[in-house]
């Protein structure tokens, strides 16, 4: 694999940032250091710990690491509001403050980009065109939901359920919050939400907004902190629901925490999709959307296509045209515009994906990267295609949550089904074919949350989202997100 020599840190410094050298000209202020936000007031904490710009390494600021003390303030906070103002407030008064924060999230939608960017790694052209529009989305949404929610159960007497203790993860930081506070907002509900230890600073981002909008106090309170503190927000004696995003091993121990309780639930986990290309189907568009499937957001993506299942008598030509577009793929500084793969978001992370490339490579996998340059500092991987595998392979089994597809072939749509539905996860598939009658049928047989047909990771707010088996239970987006916040539904 080529080094790249030339590659410039997006930043210097934590606290006073240089963008000077970085192609992105619009500033995000980042402090040195960040507390949690409780009762709509900004408040610092005891232990901290640093989050880092993962394409440089360099560390971006100090976050405090929110104690049990901490996380009962941000509860009191919250059922202050829920029994007050926002629970007395009528619906479509609550709407008018969705519209607001997601009327401001627009108008910052740039700094929130570069900011999540820096944070995250991801590529700029990833948060500028789908992150943050998206979140700004799902507020006008659900704000609209928010006086109309006897129709969304019809029939029923919607109550908000109290109290929701949020934990999200890093891989969508921004978005993933939006998913989670829009509907519980709309509902009534109130919320302490705990965002990723490795991508805190949207969220505080987000926080200076809701004093922006005049977001009464106690409504959102965040805080800060690692699994430590996810854990007493989703434990705490007077949390009412607890909506966990993040993977299928922590939402076992949450399930197993609150068991037992009253608390209601909804779990967004892990996937393992299985990306489905027939014979008959478009090779270019499948390509393009095998490629979207897997590499988009570095493969950090929970519903991410991740086992590629082509039709036998197309294989060969398939993976030499997959690979063919792969290489010209531009991997590096997640800032400028043209970067198609951004940074791998940990140091953590990164060993995770390498771990899984060895153990690929000693099953017997055929292990090809792009020779594509690679930034010699921060965390980088090559897009990878593992060829050669089996049904029964670790790589095939497991979870990667990185740049790496694996490859597998069929003969007839009964084995493509089979082989599809074949693992403990089942969150998202995609097909591919000309056939309509094909595609109907393969979808229809899929064991899966999501399935998308001549297409891959399309998002909208209005369509639900969440799978079956260990990928969780519950759903995020459309009428179904609003009925994981309200009781009363008969
Ligand atoms: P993770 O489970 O390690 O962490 C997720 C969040 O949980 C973080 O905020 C973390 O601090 C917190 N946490 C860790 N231990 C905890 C505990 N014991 N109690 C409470 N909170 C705890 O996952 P991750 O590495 O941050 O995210 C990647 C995983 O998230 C992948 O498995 C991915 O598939 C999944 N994911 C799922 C969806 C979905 O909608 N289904 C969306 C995005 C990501």
């Amino acid at each position: 694999m080529t080094k790249r020599t030339d590659a410039k840190p997006a930043l210097q410094l934590a606290g006073a940032l240089d963008l000077s050298p970085a192609p992105e000209s619009c500033p995000a202020p980042i402090k040195s250091r960040y507390g949690h936000f409780i009762g709509g007031e900004f408040v610092d904490g005891d232990d901290h710990f640093t989050t880092v710009n993962p394409a440089t390494g360099e560390v971006l600021a100090e976050v405090a690491a929110g104690s049990d003390e901490t996380v009962d303030q941000a509860v009191k906070a919250a059922r202050k509001a829920a029994d007050g103002v926002w629970g007395k407030m009528s619906g479509a008064d609550r709407g008018k403050f969705l519209y607001r924060i997601a009327r401001r999230i627009q108008e910052r939608s740039r700094e929130l980009a570069v900011l999540e960017t820096i944070d995250n790694g991801k590529p700029i052209r990833e948060t500028r065109d789908v992150d943050i529009p998206l979140a700004a989305q799902h507020f006008f949404y659900y704000a609209g939901w928010a006086d109309k929610l006897q129709y969304a159960v019809p029939g029923g007497n919607p109550t908000p359920l109290g109290v929701a203790g949020q934990v999200i993860p890093w891989n969508f930081p921004f978005l993933m919050a939006s998913w989670k506070l829009a509907p519980a907002l709309a509902t009534g509900n109130t919320v302490v939400l705990k965002p990723a230890e490795t991508t805190p600073l949207s969220a505080m981002l987000l926080a200076e907004i809701l004093q922006e909008v005049d977001l009464p106090p106690g409504v959102i309170n965040i805080v800060n902190g690692a699994g430590r503190t996810g854990g007493a927000v989703m434990g705490h004696p007077d949390i009412d629901k607890v909506a966990f995003t993040g993977s299928t091993n922590v939402g076992r121990i949450i399930m197993r925490q609150i068991a037992g309780s009253k608390k209601k639930a909804t779990m967004e986990l892990g996937g393992k999709g299985a990306h489905i290309v027939f014979a008959d189907a478009s090779l270019d568009q499948a390509v393009e959307g095998c490629i979207n499937g897997i590499f988009f957001n570095q493969g950090h993506v929970c519903c991410a296509g991740s086992r590629l299942l082509v039709e036998e008598s197309i294989a060969e030509e398939f993976l030499e045209r997959l690979k063919r577009r792969v290489e010209v793929l531009r991997i590096g500084n997640p800032l400028d515009k043209n970067t198609d793969i951004g940074a791998i978001n940990s140091v953590k992370q990164l060993g995770t994906i390498n771990k899984y490339l060895d153990i690929g490579k000693n099953e017997g996998a055929n292990v090809w990267q792009s020779p594509c340059p690679v930034p010699d500092k921060g965390f980088f991987l090559p897009p990878t295609i593992m060829s050669g595998v089996q049904q029964t392979d670790t790589v095939v089994r497991e979870e990667i949550f990185g740049p790496v597809l694996s490859v597998l072939t069929f003969r007839t749509p009964a084995e493509a089904i089979k082989k599809a539905n074949d693992t403990e996860y089942g969150l998202a598939a995609g097909v591919w074919s000309e056939k309509n009658s094909k595609l109907f049928e393969v979808a229809h047989a899929l064991n899966a949350g999501i399935v998308w047909a001549n297409g891959y990771n399309l998002f909208d707010p209005a369509s639900p989202f969440g799978g079956v088996r260990h990928s969780g239970f519950g759903r995020e987006g459309g009428i179904a997100g609003l009925w994981a916040y309200m009781g009363g539904i008969s």
